[in-house]
């Protein structure tokens, strides 16, 4: 159950309906957002939701049975929209290319990539400071001062950074240099992590752990949003199956279930998600015809001088060409959208 509370809710308020709760059986826990805030309810035994509403300090009552509640769409109907300023919107029908390399390595690298997004009129950045690798022996990222480098480049040409972030520790110094955080597909259960980035007022991506499902991605969301932080982005990312032919299996069941199981935007990988070049753009036009809000995909000026993922990465030629059919696909969703 969903409780939302007035905003002049007073603690005494608060008491009564956690006793009435209590007396039927059910725990509650308060949970404030930079929006809202609200009562989330969890018990099983049946209660009648009039003997609830109508206790002062109540705006609205929901019920929402799954494990996941305030993410749920079951209480939120219409869509979430993240709005980063600037007229940079995602979700509730802003649809948002993320494109950039995997890692951020140079200036020259950073030069490059934000001319190519803004011949094509993207307005925000991908690329990773902190890099999760398989091996030790990788190329693990620029760090803080890689940001900042990238930072003072992005922000004059209006571009939004997003990158990730790997641990709480990191949150504060990159804070000031960070549009969206991303939590990667490695850290989609490190709930340590996602309890810090709710109490962080800027918006995160949540990437769906490698073997994760979708309920557990929805969970994930769940502690960011329960933190304090509404702000979410879901990610599909690609699973890993028993299939050799690619890297990943992008999940394109999943783009619809998380577009109808929760009110957040769902944004496709599908540089990730297939894992391979020259299958990037098929995924990536797919997702867009499943329901995606937006795209997140890795570009480099040489993929093949790329320090990571260059044979996922697209180069800025075959990128700007992707752009162009993701363009026509979503006047053609629109159009079919319209049909009845
Ligand atoms: C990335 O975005 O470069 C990345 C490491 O992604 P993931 O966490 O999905 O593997
Ligand atoms: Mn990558």
């Amino acid at each position: 159950m969903i409780i939302q509370l007035k905003p002049d809710a007073t603690p005494h308020d608060l008491q009564r309906i956690e006793e009435t709760l209590a007396r039927h059986g059910w725990k509650s826990m308060p949970v404030q957002t930079q929006y809202r805030r609200y009562l989330v309810g969890i018990g099983k035994r049946e209660i009648d939701l009039r003997q609830i509403g109508h206790l002062p300090g109540i705006a609205d009552v929901f019920r929402v049975t799954d494990n996941f509640k305030l993410v749920s769409r079951k209480w939120r109907i219409e869509e979430t929209c993240i709005d980063l300023g600037d007229g940079v919107r995602i979700g509730a029908g802003h649809f948002a290319l993320m494109a950039g390399p995997c890692s951020i390595e140079s200036e020259q690298q950073v030069a490059e990539t934000i001319a190519h997004l803004e011949e094509n009129g993207i307005r925000i950045m991908r690329g990773g400071v902190y890099k999760p690798r398989s091996s030790p022996y990788s190329f693990r990222g620029l760090g803080l001062e890689g940001l900042k480098m990238w930072h003072a480049q992005a922000r004059p040409a209006g571009i939004k950074i997003i990158t990730e972030v790997m641990m709480p520790q990191q949150i504060e110094a990159m804070y000031p240099y960070v549009d969206i955080f991303q939590v990667g597909a490695r850290n989609a259960q490190n709930f340590n992590l996602l309890d810090a980035l709710g109490e962080v007022d800027k918006p995160v991506l949540l990437k769906r752990g490698i073997s994760g499902t979708i309920e557990e991605l929805l969970q994930s969301a769940e502690y960011i949003f329960s933190g304090g932080n509404e702000r979410i982005l879901l990610c599909e990312r690609g699973i890993r199956t028993y299939e050799k032919a690619y890297r990943n299996c992008f999940d394109i069941n999943a783009v619809a279930i998380l577009k109808e199981r929760s009110h957040l935007p769902v944004i496709a990988d599908p540089s990730h998600g297939v894992g391979l070049r020259r299958y990037v753009p098929q995924v990536a036009l797919a997702s867009v015809m499943a329901g995606a809000d937006g795209l997140i995909m890795e570009v480099h000026r040489c993929p093949e001088e790329a320090f990571s993922d260059g044979q996922q990465t697209l180069d800025f030629k075959e990128a700007g060409l992707l752009y162009r059919k993701l363009a026509l696909a979503r006047q053609t969703l629109r159009q079919m959208d319209a049909w009845h």
